[in-house]
């Protein structure tokens, strides 16, 4: 489906994502929505991270996440490219259960969208966890380690005052 004019912006806007997967072969859910999020209209992937193992936040009884970030540019609206994320969650079988950071098969969550900030009841951009969540600064610092999270510092500064709380590269 094109998206619509309403849709898209001017100019194309550089966002990072980041992954998430701890069901049903994590590693091939990251691979897919890799795949997926590039085939989304209006979207160019530019890079994406080696995958990572993590522990689980909130709930303990869990499997360990597979996590990857990816940074695409994109003309589509911050709200347009929302909901094709969740689409393509949806798609790969994400259940929303109502437990808070409960086990699934797939998460992708907006990291940024450009400079922009964003505080709106669905969308919440940069995305409150990155400066805290290791899972993000380690791979995001494979792909752009200078980047600058507003408020906050650089992906590498934050990733020095960051436990990595047995987060693993995958070979
Ligand atoms: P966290 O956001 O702390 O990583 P989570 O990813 O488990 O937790 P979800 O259950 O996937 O949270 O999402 C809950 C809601 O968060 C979504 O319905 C979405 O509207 C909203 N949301 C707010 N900001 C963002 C963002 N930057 N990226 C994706 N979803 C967001
Ligand atoms: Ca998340
Ligand atoms: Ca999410």
């Amino acid at each position: 489906m094109t998206p619509s004019l309403s849709e898209t912006t001017a100019d194309a806007t550089l966002v990072y994502l980041g992954l998430g997967s701890n069901l049903a072969d994590p590693v091939g859910q990251i691979k897919s929505a890799r795949h997926a999020i590039a085939q989304i209209p209006g979207v160019e992937e530019l890079a994406c991270s080696s995958l990572y193992r993590s522990l689980p936040m909130g709930p303990q009884d869990q499997p360990d996440y597979i996590n990857a970030v990816m940074a695409i540019s994109t003309r589509l609206s911050p709200s347009a490219l929302l909901h094709y994320l969740q689409a393509i969650e949806k798609a790969h079988g994400r259940e929303r259960k109502g437990q808070r950071w409960g086990a699934r098969t797939l998460d992708v969550d907006i990291l940024l969208y450009g400079g922009q900030s964003i505080d709106s009841p669905d969308l919440i951009v940069p995305h409150p966890g990155i400066a805290e969540r290791s899972f993000v600064l380690l791979p995001l610092s494979e792909i752009a380690p200078q980047l600058v999270i507003p408020g906050k510092g650089t992906v590498i500064d934050l990733l020095v005052n960051c436990p990595l709380l047995g987060l693993q590269r995958l070979d």
